[in-house]
């Protein structure tokens, strides 16, 4: 294992500089190295080619990518699948799958090109089969990302309680079968009541909400693989009285393999909303999952960056030092020099600056906007009190209203009339 990972470093480090013939940038620069996987001591890279992409090149890429794998040396195996992008994000992918060009290499052997039918995301192909929708739910948003740890579930707990401040009935599903986290993040661990042969979920913060999470003892292994959970899903989906919603939230379980593929088309989603941190690596991952969502022909609404800055806790109350320092007369120049400077410290990008902003750019699909790390954020997971309702009118409160907002126009359902905090009401009571 540790193995393993100490050769996918050195192999993405590896990969990552060699030029791109094409664009003369190195590919990561180039956000052409979509995935590297090492299994066993099996190394599997795949790249992205943008569309139109001289075939030519891609085998000089494809030969380079190999030779720098096995010059690191210590991998069994080496696998180099080049595949097409569409053209932007949208693009079906079926028109990606069309150029794909799977390539192969066992190492050790004198290697050629094999030009294998493309697999896809999954190695599925064809068809979608559509997912029944949900009874008394106006739209489905799945919250997904492509790997673990960048926020997601609390993304979604706090898009919900927003959604629900603007005065929409909204509803919360968690079925990251790696671990549902709803139950901590919102501090509740009840066994849904059944009624008329209908699962009612329980409510929390006046939003109805259903993990697995409440069907799984805390220390339940996670064999929840594949057919099994997928199966178990549907009927508990189907089996749920949302009872009027205008949106549920879905809290996906993280990645882009066979689990997340067959749950998001187990789910009926309306939309996607792709969760990243502005590192180069999460937002390798961040593409992978919305071609994951483009496979579908689920509607991606757009990317949130996520600890998209630190906010230096200091700041506030230091602004308001320099604007007692100004109106008591200091010399007008120094306050000025102090407050810029605490202006541009203020933020500190610890894991890069804006790079799920330009990412979204790239990839062609909207960005929705940015949520700061936040020590509030994390206190409020850990203790059930999720900031949006602890702070209500803190700037990370203000930071998911604003999500909320841009969701809600990407996916409009009519609200009653009245709604907003009397609607909220009736809805508690109903
Ligand atoms: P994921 O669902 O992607 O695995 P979680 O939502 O569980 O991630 O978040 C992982 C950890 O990071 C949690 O401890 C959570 O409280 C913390 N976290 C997430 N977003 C922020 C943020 N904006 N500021 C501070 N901590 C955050």
């Amino acid at each position: 294992m540790a193995d393993d990972m100490q050769l996918k470093g050195a192999v993405i480090d590896a990969v990552g500089m060699i030029e791109d013939p094409v664009s003369k940038k190195t590919l990561l620069d180039a956000h052409m190295v979509e995935d590297v996987v090492v299994q066993g001591g099996e190394v599997t890279v795949k790249i992205a080619f943008p569309a139109n992409y001289p075939k030519d090149e891609r085998w000089v890429v494809e030969d380079n990518v190999h030779d720098a794998v096995e010059k690191i040396g210590g991998a069994k195996k080496i696998n180099v699948v080049g595949f097409v992008e569409g053209q932007g994000a949208g693009a079906p992918p079926a028109a990606a799958a069309g150029h794909a060009h799977a390539h192969s290499h066992d190492h050790g052997h004198d290697h050629g090109h094999s030009h294998e039918p493309a697999k896809g995301l999954s190695g599925k192909s064809g068809a979608v089969p559509a997912s029944k929708s949900l009874e008394g739910v106006g739209r489905v948003i799945a919250v997904a990302s492509g790997k673990g740890g960048v926020g997601k579930s609390t993304v979604a707990v706090n898009l919900a309680l927003a959604l629900q401040r603007l005065g929409y009935r909204t509803g919360l599903l968690d079925i990251d079968i790696y671990g549902p986290s709803l139950p901590t993040l919102l501090g509740i661990n009840e066994r849904p009541n059944v009624k008329n042969k209908r699962i009612v979920p329980p409510e929390i913060h006046g939003m109805k909400v259903m993990s697995l999470g409440f069907l799984m003892e805390d220390d339940t292994p996670v064999i929840w693989r594949g057919p099994i959970v997928t199966g178990i899903i549907r009927q508990f989906l189907q089996d749920v009285d949302w009872n009027g919603l205008d949106y549920l939230v879905v809290d996906m379980p993280p990645g882009t393999g066979d689990a997340q593929l067959s749950l998001a088309q187990t789910v009926p989603v309306d939309g996607a909303v792709v969760v990243t941190t502005p590192s180069d690596l999460a937002l390798v991952d961040a593409a992978r999952g919305l071609r994951m969502f483009n496979t579908l022909n689920v509607d991606v609404l757009g990317i949130v960056e996520n600890m998209a800055w630190f906010q230096w806790p200091g700041a506030a109350a230091s602004h308001t030092a320099i604007a007692k320092l100004k109106a008591s007369g200091a010399d007008a120049k120094a306050v000025a020099e102090l407050a810029n400077a605490l202006s541009e410290n203020e933020r500190v990008y610890i894991f890069g600056r804006e790079g799920g902003r330009r990412e979204a750019t790239r990839l062609g699909t909207p960005f929705l906007g940015e949520i700061p790390l936040d020590e509030r954020v994390r206190y409020g997971g850990d203790n059930g009190n999720p900031v949006v309702v602890a702070e209500p009118d803190g700037a990370v409160a203000r930071a998911f209203a604003a999500l909320a907002e841009k969701v809600a126009q990407a996916k409009p359902v009519e609200r009653e009339a009245g709604a907003g905090r009397k609607g909220l009401f009736s809805f508690l009571k109903g």
